[in-house]
């Protein structure tokens, strides 16, 4: 689709002093590719470790070194170009991305500018009331991070750490396609949910595995493209959000005010929440680029791709389609299970065989309840597959009603155990003897004729029968049960 005709939603938009405006987005991520070893050299790729423990003669630029190409690297680029739906370029080319700084001793980064190893792919994004929406993706090129300058180490001194450089980066560059911060940031969301799936980078935005170049403008609704302004390197998606907002804004009030935006590159200062500007488009680097003479170009072997192709997971799409499809969850839940390989597979190893929407609510309001309550993850969790599978079993057969089975995942929870044995040993069982139940049902009626008198006139008032019954029979009666044997009774239909 042409970006420029995609108009937002009415809610989105933006009023300002002089009518409504839109805001376009273009994100530029980064991803660090999920490797032992560097884009161009064996040395570590692992995050952390004292500074410059993980560079080899490559990475500090040393005269006379080459490059050698990582292939896992490479691959990692290819499955989530797949994942991506994208095209897949056989052949590509590297280049020489010039400029100087301390943190790049090459004197250039090593990227990809005119053959990009991925063309265009497209990204589906769900947003709330379960509409979902297409994102393009332009390209996607494996690039070289860069060291990091250190100013805090010496009053007089900049010292520069290598680790990072020369870790291998995929630029995943979208097309200008959304239109308000919550649209960019499920966008991030699943762009990095997906890559969690295919294991080609942990989405580990604390530790700068990803980070997002943002890119804002603004127009009238459906008017053409207005003159962007891009936020380099924001590092978590709550701060994308409010940078988006308020750069629109700022872009707004110079509008408004009869300026005009300047081509620039901002900064995000979270402290301040506000956006400043870096470096215009004026003092914008040439960076000469030209195809590294060390790299012949890349070229990927039809075959292989075909190979990484088949070898790729079901994706959170696919899964939650399948989810929705096989066992009768609503699109919102099976989102809510999908959101992590280790989540789904949990849900499916409680479900397997068994009620699906029932073994889905136990999992996401019992137990994902819980753990996030705890700070734990399904890996983590006290309570395993086999044990919640085995409660769901005891609710499903009606051996225990819903209450007494809370009881018993506390019980899991907190002393592990058989859910079969927790409920025989504790004399769990629901009542079925409807003549215990009949009794303990007559006696609320007979000591209560006041309320007898008053459920007559307002029927509401049952929950309250339905409660001193299950009071009576230590909550084992069904609760379905006693409500219809009151109704009867009552005369209440
Ligand atoms: P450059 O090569 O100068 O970085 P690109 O054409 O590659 O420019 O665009 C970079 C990013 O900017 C892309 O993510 C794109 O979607 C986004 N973009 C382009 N035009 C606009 C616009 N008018 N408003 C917002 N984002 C834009
Ligand atoms: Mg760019």
């Amino acid at each position: 689709m042409d970006s420029e005709k995609r108009i937002a939603d009415k809610q989105d938009w933006i009023k300002g002093a002089t009518g409504d405006w839109e805001i376009i987005i273009g994100l530029e991520v980064h991803a660090q590719v999920l490797a032992k070893s560097k884009l161009f050299s064996g040395a570590s790729a692992e995050y952390g470790g004292a500074p410059n423990d993980h560079v080899s003669f490559v990475d500090a630029a040393m005269p006379g070194m080459l490059p050698v190409i990582n292939e896992f690297c490479v691959e990692q680029a290819v499955r989530t170009g797949l994942g991506l739906k994208a095209q897949i370029n056989e052949v590509s080319v590297f280049d020489r991305k010039n400029y100087f700084y301390p943190d790049l001793p090459q004197g250039y980064q090593i990227s990809q500018y005119k053959q990009p190893i991925v063309g265009e792919g497209v990204v589906s994004v769900d947003l709330e009331e379960g509409k979902s929406i297409s994102i393009g993706v332009e390209r996607l090129h494996l690039e070289q991070d860069a060291g990091k300058s250190l100013h805090d180490q010496h009053p007089a001194m900049s010292y520069v750490d290598l680790n990072r450089s020369g870790c291998a980066l995929m630029e995943i560059v979208s097309r200008p396609d959304m239109r308000s911060a919550d649209e960019a940031k499920a966008y991030v969301t699943k762009l990095r949910q997906i890559m969690r799936y295919l294991g080609t980078c942990d989405g580990n935005m604390e530790q700068g595995s990803m980070r997002a170049d943002v890119n804002v403008s603004v127009r009238k609704p459906g008017a053409p493209f207005g003159t962007r302004c891009e936020i380099k390197n924001v590092n978590s998606i709550r701060f994308m959000g409010q940078a988006i907002d308020y750069e629109a804004r700022r872009q707004i009030g110079i509008l408004e005010d009869g300026g005009k935006i300047d081509q620039e590159t901002r900064l995000y200062d979270a402290k301040k929440g506000e956006t400043r500007s870096m470096r215009s488009k004026e003092e914008a680097h040439d960076y000469r680029y030209f195809p590294d003479p060390d790299l012949l170009p890349l070229k990927l072997d039809p075959r292989r791709i075909a190979e990484i192709k088949a070898s790729l997971p079901e994706l959170p799409d696919e899964k939650r389609a399948r989810f929705v499809a096989s066992y009768g969850l609503s699109r919102y839940d099976a989102a809510v299970l999908v959101v992590e390989q280790s989540s789904a597979g949990f849900f499916e190893d409680v479900a397997q065989g068994r009620d699906g929407k029932l073994s889905a609510n136990w999992v996401i309001n019992e137990l994902f309840g819980r753990l996030n309550k705890e700070g734990k993850s399904v890996e983590t969790s006290p309570v395993s597959a086999r044990q919640l599978g085995g409660l769901v079993d005891l609710i499903s057969a009606g051996t225990i009603n819903g209450k007494i089975a809370k009881d018993v995942f506390e019980l899991l929870w907190t002393e592990g155990g058989e859910p079969a044995q927790i409920v025989e040993t504790r004399g769990l069982v629901q009542v079925t003897d409807m003549a215990a139940i009949e009794k303990a049902v007559d006696e609320i009626i007979s000591v209560n004729p006041d309320k007898v008198e008053a459920v007559k006139a307002k029927p509401s008032m049952l929950g309250w029968f339905v409660g001193q019954v299950m009071k009576t029979t230590g909550g084992k009666a069904n609760p379905q049960t006693v409500s219809d044997l009151l109704k009867k009774k009552l005369a209440i239909t």
